[in-house]
């Protein structure tokens, strides 16, 4: 039985809001942002918590796992550096297998959308994907703790367990979870190839690529856009196929 409360915190990076996922009767999966009502619909709808899994620090998904496992006596597994040492009973490492009622769960690391990002995959194939993958739209990659050419092994990475359904951060659950990480992939890619295509017409700073790329983007996310331009950039740069060329980034011919 998996379960989600959907935290009252929507936003533009978090859709309808945070989705803490309950996994059977002890299992609880991003405990979600520190809001009271929050943390009592989650002790009210899993009064029997006894583990709490954080996918990543960042502050929609990680504090409200110290109020929850403060009331409940839960134990908390988290990535290095999320929450205070002296409540995280575990750090997490890639490929540990952490015990439940009834099913095993498996952490796998995922960093690209931060350093430390987790995701948690089910000995029945659903996967928890925090931050890493949404229900729609894509994520953030945003430099420096955002790194996409990490960000890319990670969702390859993903792919090759071949999840039955995804359980994201935010949005809908996807149950075509193969389909959906390859059109995650795709995106990235396509997005690629559209930056090096403008940089074959000439060098362009990345405020000047935003505006050919998303012609239509209202102010508010322009700044947005021109971080995750800068992650493919470097990408791109990694790989010697883009240089920088003042303050804007070249074509390597
Ligand atoms: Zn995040």
């Amino acid at each position: 039985m998996i379960r989600s409360v959907l935290a009252p915190n929507p936003a533009p990076f978090t859709l309808d809001g945070t989705r803490s996922w309950l996994v059977g009767e002890t299992l609880m999966i991003d405990p979600g942002p520190a809001i009271d009502t929050h943390v009592e619909a989650l002790l009210e709808t899993q009064p029997r918590v006894a583990t709490i899994l954080v996918t990543h620090r960042h502050a929609d998904h990680a504090p409200a796992a110290a109020f929850v496992a403060a009331r409940s006596g839960a134990r908390i597994l988290a990535p290095e550096g999320v929450l205070d040492d002296a409540i995280v009973a575990e750090r997490l490492t890639d490929g540990a297998t952490i015990e439940c009622e009834g099913f095993v769960i498996t952490a796998v690391a995922t960093p690209g959308h931060t350093a430390e990002h987790f995701c948690f995959l089910t000995d029945g194939g659903d996967l928890f994907t925090g931050d890493t993958i949404l229900g729609e739209g894509t994520t953030a990659i945003f430099p420096p703790d955002g790194v996409m050419a990490d960000y890319m092994a990670s969702l390859r990475k993903l792919r090759a367990l071949q999840p039955r359904a995804i359980y994201p951060g935010h949005g809908p659950v996807r149950s075509d979870a193969v389909a959906w990480i390859d059109y995650y992939i795709a995106h990235r890619e396509e997005r690629e190839r559209q930056i090096l295509e403008e940089l074959a017409e000439g060098p362009l700073g990345v405020a000047e690529l935003r505006a050919r790329i998303y012609p239509e983007l209202q102010a508010g996310l322009r700044s947005a856009a021109e971080m995750q331009l800068l992650a493919h950039a470097r990408h791109l740069a990694d790989r010697g196929l883009v240089v920088p060329n003042g303050a804007r980034l070249s074509l390597v011919r």
